[in-house]
């Protein structure tokens, strides 16, 4: 036996049951298939799973599209704010505690380890990660 999913002219899908499927051709050409729901004699296999599949692809484009666009904007935030900021590399712990004691405005960037950062914190220097690895680093 196999199982069809089976859609009228009406957009009703029902499931049938067939011996096989020239059975199900058989009872089709003979005009014994209709619609439990409205008795309408116009029937086919309905559309299967594809539909499904394609959506879902859809989706995942989007997505990637949205994540790029704001890893886009994050890279344009983070060129605007190294252009008007001072790359200290591995000095950026020791700049950032001297600029907040001198109470300077000016803004550097660089490396920092995470007890380093910890330290800055508990000394009240503001601090901000940024969303990637800065330009002027030698490694990059
Ligand atoms: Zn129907």
């Amino acid at each position: 036996m196999i199982v069809y999913d089976l859609v009228c002219d009406a957009a009703h899908r029902f499931e049938a049951w067939f011996g096989s499927s020239s059975d199900y051709e058989d009872q089709l050409q003979r005009g014994l298939l209709s619609c439990p729901l409205c008795g309408s004699a116009k029937v086919g296999k309905a559309v299967m799973a594809p539909a499904v599949p394609a959506k879902s692809n859809q989706k995942a484009a989007t997505q990637s599209l949205a994540t790029d666009d704001a890893m886009a904007r994050l890279l344009m935030l983070q060129r605007a704010f190294e252009a008007n900021s001072d790359y200290v590399g591995d000095r950026f712990a020791a700049e950032a505690r001297a600029i907040h004691q001198a109470g300077e405005t000016r803004s550097v960037h660089g490396e920092a380890t995470p007890e380093e950062i910890r330290a800055l914190r508990e000394d009240g220097v503001s601090l901000l990660p940024l969303p990637f690895r800065p330009r002027g680093r030698s490694d990059a």
